[in-house]
């Protein structure tokens, strides 16, 4: 028999962050990078959980998901498994234009505004956690050599996996939870990160399937569990490719340009959280104590931060200009890339376009500050579900400036939808449902 010719897949990533798509021969590859591949608009109605409760589109309308080749992913699964690939797309309308309620085109055109308004671009690196269930959890396995031993192989062909894809891997590391494990890219340019984000939880899950196992981004994997965080870093350079994040002279040695932007952001957070921790559960992990988030505030090198300065080493070989970053702690992996990295962008040009002071750096948890020293700081708690986030976001008006109303009514109506789909279940069961699908 002549061997089989590959299955390649043209993908999105829709707003509940799972990535869906069509196969195709391999051989049929360059015409499809042309045509691309036709999808129905309700298609990114369907929730994580697989039906459509609800959408503006019902069965009428047509979208094409046209291919990025830079996107491209190969997984070689050995002789007896066919290798999987796939790329991912932007969706068009029938004209060819971008759609107006594809986050890929979204976060693009933020990108863009970016550079067009401020000669400013993003760099960022997309940190994740996830559980293998693949490794054997063992009493005080935290962080420990012995937990990567009981990993078996699959942090090797996770880190060779990234690396032939053109996704630059920093590091691999069992995290505080039994089976919970941590992969840390270094950071890239605009689109390629959220393109680089989606693409290694694709990786990391088929690496995890061939081995007969699970990989679970899951926000939270029991209640009162350690949770998997997204974490952002973010920094700003200019058309030369020269680092504008620090400046030794300015508050927390925070350049001009990256404190508005870094302001933007955090003045939108609670109610840009319903983009970037956009799950039912997603709450139980942004809470005091867990070392993600829970405030929208900015601090120097602190885990709980909603925005953290991130630490400078005075060691030989570290450029600071260069290294220098802030982290956004809150987010997770329910959430779309493109959205969440969206969300930083057009809340960070807004900062800029307004010029927004940046507040303050707390010290310690800001919940033990008084109500009133808050309030003048402009530190809010942020939301404590998901349906307190979706009100945020549906009354935040620059958030409709940002994304269009039908983008707007699309994602509140695509999420409220998912939120009556385990109204009805206690936590552990919400809980478990997210297991499953992430
Ligand atoms: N697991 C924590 C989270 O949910 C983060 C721990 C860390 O700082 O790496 O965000
Ligand atoms: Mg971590």
């Amino acid at each position: 028999m002549k061997k089989p010719d590959d299955i390649v897949m043209v993908c999105i990533c829709d707003y509940a962050g799972q990535v869906k798509g069509k196969g195709f021969r391999g051989k049929d590859l360059k015409s499809r990078l042309r045509s691309g591949v036709g999808l129905a608009p309700s298609n990114l109605m369907i929730t994580t959980f697989g039906q459509i409760v609800d959408t503006p589109w019902g069965p009428r309308g047509e979208l094409i998901m046209m291919p990025a080749p830079e996107t491209e992913v190969t997984v070689e699964h050995g002789p007896d498994r066919p290798r999987e690939r796939f790329l991912l797309a932007s969706l068009l309308d029938l004209d060819g234009e971008p759609w107006s309620c594809c986050p890929r085109s979204w976060l693009k055109k933020g990108l863009d505004a970016l550079e067009a308004e401020t000669g400013l671009r993003l760099n960022s690196a997309f940190e994740h956690e996830f559980h293998y269930t693949g490794a054997t959890p063992r009493l005080g396995d935290a962080y420990s050599l012995d937990a990567m031993r009981l990993q078996g192989a699959f942090a090797q062909r996770l880190m060779q996996a990234l690396d032939e894809n053109g996704i630059d891997p920093e590091m691999v590391l069992p995290e505080y939870g039994p089976q919970q494990f941590e992969v840390t890219c270094r950071p890239a340019l605009g689109l390629k990160s959220a393109d680089d984000a989606v693409r290694l939880r694709e990786i990391t899950r088929s690496v995890a399937r061939a081995l007969g196992q699970k990989a679970t981004f899951s926000p939270v994997m029991g209640a009162g569990a350690v949770g998997n965080g997204v974490h952002v870093h973010f920094s700003l350079e200019d058309k030369n490719g020269k680092p504008q994040t620090f400046d030794p002279e300015r508050p927390h040695r925070i350049g001009e340009a990256a404190a508005h932007f870094t302001a933007g952001i955090l003045s939108a957070m609670p109610a840009l959280v319903a983009l970037t921790a956009p799950s039912a559960v997603s709450y139980e992990r942004l809470q005091p104590n867990r070392w993600s988030a829970s405030y929208n505030n900015l601090a120097d090198k602190d885990r709980e931060a909603g925005v953290r300065i991130c630490p400078l080493s005075k060691l030989p070989g570290t450029d600071a200009r260069k290294s220098f970053n802030l982290e956004y702690r809150a987010a997770d992996a329910a959430a779309n890339p493109y959205l969440t990295l969206g969300a930083l962008v057009w809340a960070g040009l807004q900062g800029i376009r307004d010029r927004l002071p940046l507040p303050a750096a707390t010290e310690g948890d800001p919940g033990q500050l008084p109500e009133e020293e808050r309030r003048k700081r402009g530190l809010s708690r942020l939301p404590a579900s998901l349906g307190a986030a979706l009100d945020e976001f549906a009354a935040d008006k620059r958030i409709a400036d940002w994304m269009g109303a039908d983008f707007v009514n699309a994602y509140l109506t695509h999420k409220r939808s998912e939120l009556k789909l385990v109204k009805d279940l206690d936590l552990n069961e919400q809980i478990k449902r997210y297991v499953e699908v992430y």
